[in-house]
């Protein structure tokens, strides 16, 4: 950039002399001076050194000599142009007849050869790096190359003009050199934006930057801090800290006396008490003062977003409790962590709670509604935990809690009484007064447990106390646990679903006069001993692993193989029992429906599902009811009275038989005023167009009882216990024989 500031200024001055001379007396001498082409020299002398200066960026800058032997040919020219008094005027015949005459002199002519020199070795240079240079060092050539050609377009333009009008503009040259150097100083600024700029400007990036830098000296003295330093230490500016120690001015864990450090993360205290997050590095420096210099880039956004992301991966996203993953992380430590000095006797206590029919509030005020009820167990259960205590959401409507050091056992059931009762305050849901009812189970975590068998415990009590809603079990280390049994009965279940293993009871649904009229099926489970497994026990475990469908299915299967024995009499029918998990699965109806046309089984296969869990279906399991129903299936509600039997609710099911529940005949046993209850609610079913079926008649009384009733149809053991097709069998024959 010197080399060009200084030929700029040289042909500049050379530009104004000749106007000057132009405008003297003597402007024969000045004719002379300009046709003796003073000018020309200094434009390979600038050009070789401008090319020079690139070609030697970033390495070495060319030496003082080598500018000076640039330059001094062509000033010398300049002067002897002046200076020297006697010029040859030298005639040269052009091939146009024409004689072309200069003035010269034997330094001038020196001169000439050495700017000739320098124009062949620039013209080299500047075709080597096109060829071979950086992209940057490449596009400044070929500004140059651009320069010389607008150059020479000018003179050729001037000996045209020359040639044909006489026309005779001698300071063309001197506007074509100037062209030229304009090229060549916009080459060279862009090429500068590229490359040079780490050279020239060092302080602009300094400023400019957003990582603070900061330089002290040898006595640890701040000698420097850019502006981002200034702001990344909150130091306003108002007063200089420069030449303060450092350490008054920045973090005491900032400065490092020795060593290099790079790209370490730190979190640095201000002098004002907040923190930031730092990438950092530290080095020596040597000149021009023996400091250090040190980088901060200040991640703090990135460290919060990291903060952020690892929030998300351990916290539940509605409640802000903990997540499963943070559970499990937390418990494995609490088992792992080995006992502090003190505290030998304290022991840690895992609880899980289950809240009782949420999805009955889910049901009822909708999905927004729940969330409201999760989020304020949740921030119940933070607010009973002690401060070394976490609450997590295990998913759903189940939460845990793990308590630490605890004195005893003891302890631990008086906190989860709190915790119960905490949760068990009464709601207030859109208006609605809510009465949350829990479970919960509980068990100690003892150190060195398998986290594995704390939590097995802790299930199998949670799953106790939900077999009576809003109860409370805990299991202690060392205990049978239920859950074993429980394990046993699901893999019992998924060998029978895959083997086929299922047996099939029967059990005759008869008329008043005790003739059969059709039977429910009923599965059948034996263990590996031949112990039977009770329906009680294998139904839910089916239900959970989701094999209840495959069950189902062998159900509907065996019904039809029995029918196909009786050759589908007209007035006989086999009822199965569906799973709510069957009417919830689009493609299980579906299913349901194409076996029952494939076999033409609407009249003969007759379907029941629970009073509770038709209760408990969504929108889309009523929606699907509705579609079997249309299809012809005939739908029965089962074990109707034993839960919260509405005949309300009845009215809306799209069924054509009402089971009614055992229990529900037992209530009366001995009390005139419950049975005029069942009487009364047996009059209502069918009062709405609906048939009856009383189910677990054991006695004759009851049995006088239902017919009052106006029941019609009965099932139970006072006629018959389920029993296997082939016992059926013969059974049926003889009644449709009697029949024919
Ligand atoms: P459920 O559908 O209410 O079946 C009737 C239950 O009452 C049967 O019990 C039957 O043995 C019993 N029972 C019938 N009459 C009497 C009586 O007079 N006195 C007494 N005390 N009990 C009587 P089981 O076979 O143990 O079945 C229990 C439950 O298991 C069934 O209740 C049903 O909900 C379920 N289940 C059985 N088989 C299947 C199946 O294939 N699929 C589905 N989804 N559930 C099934
Ligand atoms: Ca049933
Ligand atoms: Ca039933």
């Amino acid at each position: 950039m010197r080399a060009f500031a200084l030929f700029a200024l040289l042909q500049g001055a050379v530009a104004f002399i000749e106007w000057g001379y132009r405008q003297a007396a003597t402007l024969e001498r000045a004719q002379q001076w300009v046709d003796a082409g003073a000018l020309w020299p200094l434009v390979p002398a600038a050009l070789f050194a401008l090319t020079a200066e690139v070609a030697w960026t970033g390495k070495k800058r060319p030496a003082l000599p080598m500018r000076v032997g640039t330059f001094l040919p062509a000033a010398f020219f300049l002067v002897a142009g002046f200076a020297v008094p006697g010029m040859r005027r030298i005639a040269v015949p052009t091939s146009w007849g024409f004689e072309y005459e200069f003035q010269s002199h034997w330094l001038m002519n020196v001169a000439l050869v050495w700017a000739m020199v320098l124009g062949v070795v620039t013209l080299l240079v500047v075709v080597l790096t096109i060829r071979r240079g950086a992209p940057a060092a490449r596009r400044l050539s070929r500004g140059f190359l651009r320069g010389i050609a607008v150059l020479v377009l000018v003179n050729l333009l001037h000996g045209v003009l020359w040639l044909l009008f006489d026309l005779e503009l001698p300071s063309f040259s001197t506007l074509g050199t100037l062209l030229l150097v304009g090229v060549i100083a916009v080459s060279l600024q862009r090429y500068g934006a590229m490359e040079l700029a780490p050279q020239f400007s060092a302080g602009t990036i300094l400023t400019t930057i957003q990582d603070g830098v900061v330089l002290t000296d040898e006595t640890s003295a701040l000698r420097y801090l850019n502006p981002a330093a200034q702001r990344l230490f909150r130091l306003d500016g108002k007063e200089s800290v420069i030449g303060r120690a450092a350490a008054e001015v920045l973090p005491r864990n900032s400065l490092e006396p020795t060593g290099t450090i790079s790209d370490e993360e730190r979190t640095l205290r201000r002098h004002d008490g907040s923190e930031i997050r730092v990438a950092f590095s530290s080095a020596q420096v040597t000149a021009p003062f023996g400091g250090r210099v040190y980088v901060f880039r200040d991640i703090s956004e990135r460290a919060r977003f990291q903060a952020r992301l690892r929030h998300l991966a351990y916290h539940d996203a509605l409640t802000g409790l903990g997540n499963r993953e943070a559970f499990q992380e937390d418990l494995a430590l609490t088992v792992t962590r080995p006992a502090r000095a003190g505290e030998d006797r304290r022991c840690s206590v895992l609880v899980l709670v289950d809240l009782d029919r949420f999805k009955e509030v889910n049901d009822a005020y909708g999905h927004a509604a729940g969330d409201t009820v999760l989020i304020e167990v949740a921030r119940r259960l933070q607010e009973t935990a002690r401060a070394e205590d976490r609450a997590y959401r295990l998913g759903g409507d189940e939460f845990a809690v793990l308590l630490h050091s605890l004195r005893d056992g003891a302890d631990s059931e008086q906190i989860v009484e709190k915790i119960r009762r905490d949760l068990e305050l009464p709601m207030i849901l859109e208006g609605a007064h809510l009465e949350p009812e829990v479970s919960t189970g509980y068990t100690l975590a003892l150190p060195g447990e398998d986290e594995t068998l704390v939590l097995a415990r802790a299930d199998a009590a949670l799953y106790e106390a939900k077999k009576v809603r809003g109860g409370t079990r805990s299991f202690a280390p060392g205990d049978l646990l239920p859950t074993t049994r429980r394990g046993l009965v699901h893999r019992i279940v998924r060998d029978a679903a895959r083997n086929r293993d299922f047996a099939w009871h029967f059990q005759p649904i008869v008329d008043e006069a005790g003739t059969i009229q059709g039977a429910e099926i009923l599965a059948r489970l034996s263990d590996a001993g031949g112990n039977p497994v009770s329906p009680a026990e294998f139904i839910p475990a089916a239900e959970e692993s989701g094999l209840i469908t495959e069950l189902g299915r062998q159900a509907r299967e065996e019904a039809v193989r029995f029918l196909d024995l009786l050759e589908w009499p007209e007035d006989f029918h086999v009822t199965v029992n569906v799973s709510p998990q069957e009417i919830t699965r689009p493609e299980t109806v579906d299913e349901i429906l194409a076996f029952l046309r494939q076999h033409q089984a609407f009249s003969s296969l007759h379907l029941e599902i629970t009073e509770t869990e038709v209760l408990e279906l969504g929108p889309s399991g009523r929606a699907r009811l509705q579609e079997l129903v249309a299809a012809g299936v005939k739908l029965y509600v089962d074990d109707f009275g034993s839960g919260y039997s509405s005949l309300g609710r009845l009215r809306t099911l799209p069924v054509s038989t009402v089971k009614v529940d055992r229990s529900f005949l037992l209530s009366w046993e001995g009390d005139e005023r419950a049975r005029a209850l069942v009487e009364g609610t047996i009059r209502l079913i069918r009062g709405l167009g609906l048939e009856v079926v009383a189910e677990g008649v054991e006695s004759s009384d009851q049995l006088d009882v239902l017919r009052r009733a106006g029941c019609r149809r009965f099932q139970g053991y006072y006629f018959h216990r389920p029993m296997p097709g082939e016992d059926l069998l013969p059974l049926m024959r003889q009644v449709l024989t009697q029949a024919g």
